[in-house]
């Protein structure tokens, strides 16, 4: 029997999709295999709790992770990142910034989550924060151990996932938002995986009947490589009223004379973290090629 449905959990070539008031143990037809959280999928059904996945929906968007130099896919389908930091462990900038291109070259809407409000030194990481809501990014300030309310009314309507250094915190947001689909999902993922740690993969999980969650493994580093070097600077949204205005039209913004970013970062309206992870990203990405 032909029916649809999505992913949500992947275990290398074993997926779990859900498909009407059923989940079923699928894998592939085929040697395809990259197939990833939130995909839409055509399954066969071979019985109650197996099918084969024939093949996969067009994406809205695909989200990439760095892993010991390949990227890997996290997440398909997702509408907004919501990005969760704390000042314990030692929050990462870098990763924040790395986070906000990988959404902007998907077209998600990222969201910052400054988790852990309650522990004193939230202040200063929230001042150091201050330049992504002038950037127009949102922010949202939470302490996911007394709840994580605050968070219901921007994940309606949207599939959401949540990503961040591994102590920040999403484990403690999802069981907040979720605790039965937490403990169910929790079940068919040790019956899968006995003995392997179920935080590993991805999983998706509904809010309501509009709103969905996949939760992510602990992201090191956003994979950004399949990003193309004259592409990067658009995805700083400080600076696309420069581009086009600097004197060669193929410029990288590195060493070029007349670069109207380098220009605008002299001048103080792009900041050097910024335009020193342009740069970096742009030696990466021609070094890639
Ligand atoms: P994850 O690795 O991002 O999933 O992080 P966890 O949810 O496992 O949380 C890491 C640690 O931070 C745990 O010890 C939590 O109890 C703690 N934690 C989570 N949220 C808060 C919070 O709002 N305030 C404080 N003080 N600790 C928190
Ligand atoms: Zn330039």
């Amino acid at each position: 029997m032909k029916q649809t449905g999505q992913i949500i959990r992947s275990y290398g070539r074993r997926f779990i999709v859900e498909s009407g008031e059923r989940t079923y143990d699928c894998t592939s037809r085929g040697k395809r295999v990259d197939y990833v959280c939130g995909d839409h999928v055509d399954i066969t059904v071979l019985n109650d709790e197996q099918a084969v996945i024939e093949g996969s929906h067009d994406r809205h968007s695909l989200l990439y992770r760095q892993d010991d130099w390949r990227t890997k896919l996290i997440a398909a389908n997702v509408s907004r990142i919501f990005f969760v930091t704390a000042t314990v462990p030692s929050p990462s900038e870098e990763l924040l910034n790395r986070c906000l291109l990988a959404a902007e070259a998907a077209d998600i809407e990222p969201v910052i989550v400054v988790n852990k409000s309650d522990l004193p030194e939230t202040a200063g990481w929230l001042d150091k924060l201050q330049p992504y809501q002038q950037l127009g990014y949102q922010l949202v300030t939470i302490s996911a151990k007394q709840g994580a309310e605050a968070l219901r009314p921007l994940l309606q309507g949207h599939t959401s996932v949540l990503v961040g250094q591994s102590g920040m915190g999403k484990s403690t947001i999802t069981n907040a938002l979720l605790p039965e689909a937490a403990a169910r999902v929790g079940e068919i993922s040790e019956a899968l995986d006995a003995g392997r740690h179920t935080t590993t993969h991805a999983a998706l999980y509904h809010l309501n009947a509009d709103s969905h969650l996949i939760d992510s493994p602990g992201l090191q580093e956003f994979g950004l490589s399949h990003i193309g070097a004259t592409e990067l600077a658009g995805l700083f949204p400080e600076m696309r009223d420069y581009l086009g205005h600097c004197r060669f039209h193929n410029c990288t913004h590195r060493q070029e004379p007349d670069c109207a970013i380098k220009q605008a970062g002299q001048e103080g309206r792009i900041r050097p973290l910024r335009l020193e992870l342009l740069q970096k990203l742009v030696t990466q990405a021609i070094n890639a090629k």
